[in-house]
């Protein structure tokens, strides 16, 4: 037997319902702040990714799915989606008009990553990025918009973290000092880490090792070297989420993992999950678009979790797999004639109708409606026939009652509001 592959998975009735909900919410409140959607490829050139997640990350370094095709490019399956939406955007001239502008997308990434819980090599993100605006007040409505869905979603312990990453102007101080500290602490720090340390030292900061977490716990504070321009930026966003009573903790380990950041950075933590504790990530990339060969134009985006935010929702979920209006329960050839009409009349009106496609007994179709958890069961043999009326009975009171053949569609409609 032919397995998936592994790291993949498939999402089965049951919990693709949990899915749906949520991407129904997430849509109404991203589209009620001002996002568009975008859709964009699922392959990109590997360039692209190399050259904006940068070649020192986890994720250019060992994660992407990165093959020749046939013709010999290079591509590479996108492992996240900013990348791909600032090449869009830079590509269609969407800042001609206006450079502000909002997009959202969902769907699949890819990263060839160890699996085990919360972690996959396709895995799904909802991901929003804010281009055209400098100010941190976009980073707060992100915040806020995290916290909103997380709230509308009713998921309680979820803790926001904000941390900021500098700019060019103050970041190689802080460089200088973290290397400095790394140095000190070298032999209690994974190989990575020490092969990290001199190229690109933040990165270290967010190792998962837990001895490297350890080791950097004296380790020196960006908060500390915060320029100017940087210090008033980060205390507009912090002010503009204590206005909106947002909680949040600063965090001077939060580091992202991608290299294109400046400036803010935040995550949405819980601790409901064990290991995977982040949901949703995300930060300010004033650089990206030039360095992209667009305009310089600052942007600031997050990425949701997609796989670990249903795996949180589902923890309180109610059972949400759909069931049948009713179940037509026919009897003899005629009868079987007649509820195969009516099954299609009825899902055509937005009734959800099932029955017995064989000549089964009533007592095994009985049964399936149960199985089925069908709210009503129209029972049609050839008593009813001749009576020119069926009987329906609601599977939770058990009540009956007679309901005429003739317009028998019309009369279940308006008995289902339809
Ligand atoms: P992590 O620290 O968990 O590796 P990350 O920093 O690599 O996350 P981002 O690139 O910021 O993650 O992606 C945003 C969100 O996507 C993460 O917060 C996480 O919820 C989710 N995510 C990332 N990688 C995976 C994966 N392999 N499987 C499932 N979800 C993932
Ligand atoms: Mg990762």
């Amino acid at each position: 037997m032919i397995q998936l592959i592994r790291g993949f998975k498939d999402i089965l009735p049951g919990e693709v319902e949990i899915w749906q909900q949520i991407e129904s919410v997430a849509r109404q409140l991203l589209e009620d702040f001002g996002f568009k959607e975008i859709r964009i490829p699922v392959m990109e050139r590997t360039e692209l990714f190399a050259r904006s997640i940068g070649e020192d990350t986890d994720i250019v370094e060992k994660e992407m799915y990165t093959f020749p095709d046939r013709k010999g490019d290079l591509i590479t399956l996108r492992p996240e989606a900013t990348a791909s939406i600032a090449r869009a955007y830079i590509q269609h001239k969407l800042f001609a008009q206006d450079p502000v502008q909002k997009f959202y997308m969902i769907g699949p990434m890819f990263r060839r990553e160890r699996p085990q819980k919360g972690r996959y090599r396709q895995f799904y993100q909802i991901d929003a990025e804010i281009f055209g605006v400098q100010s941190g007040l976009a980073d707060a409505q992100l915040i806020y918009l995290l916290v909103t869905l997380f709230t509308r979603l009713e998921l309680a312990d979820i803790n926001a973290h904000i941390n900021s990453l500098g700019c060019p102007q103050c970041r190689p101080d802080f460089r200088k000092a973290l290397t400095r500290y790394l140095v000190s602490v070298s032999d209690r720090l994974c190989s990575d880490c020490n092969r990290r340390r001199d190229r690109n030292p933040l990165r270290v900061l967010d190792c998962k090792v837990p001895t490297c977490r350890e080791a950097l716990t004296d380790a020196p504070s960006i908060q500390d070297s915060l320029c100017d321009d940087c210090r008033a930026d980060f205390d507009e966003v912090m002010s503009a989420l204590d206005n909106l009573n947002v909680p949040f903790v600063v965090d001077k380990r939060l580091v992202r993992g991608l290299d294109y950041y400046t400036r803010t950075a935040f995550e949405i933590q819980t601790t409901s999950l064990g290991a995977q504790s982040a949901v949703a990530g995300g930060g300010r990339y004033d650089n990206l678009v030039r360095e992209l060969g667009g305009p310089d134009i600052p942007a600031t985006g997050f990425a949701i979790g997609f796989d670990r935010l249903a795996e949180l929702f589902g923890l309180n979920a109610p059972d949400m797999i759909p069931r049948p209006d009713i179940f037509l329960a026919a009897l003899g050839a005629e009868s079987q004639a007649l509820a195969f009409e009516w099954v299609c009349l009825l899902g055509k009106s937005g009734i959800r109708a099932e029955m017995d496609m064989g000549a089964k007994s009533l007592k095994s179709q009985m049964k399936r409606a149960d199985r089925l958890g069908a709210a009503n069961v129209l029972i049609v043999g050839e008593n009813e026939l001749k009576e020119a009326a069926v009987i329906l009975r609601n599977m939770a009171t058990k009540e009956q009652e007679a309901v005429p053949i003739d317009r028998l569609v019309e009369n279940l409609k308006k008995r289902f509001n339809k």
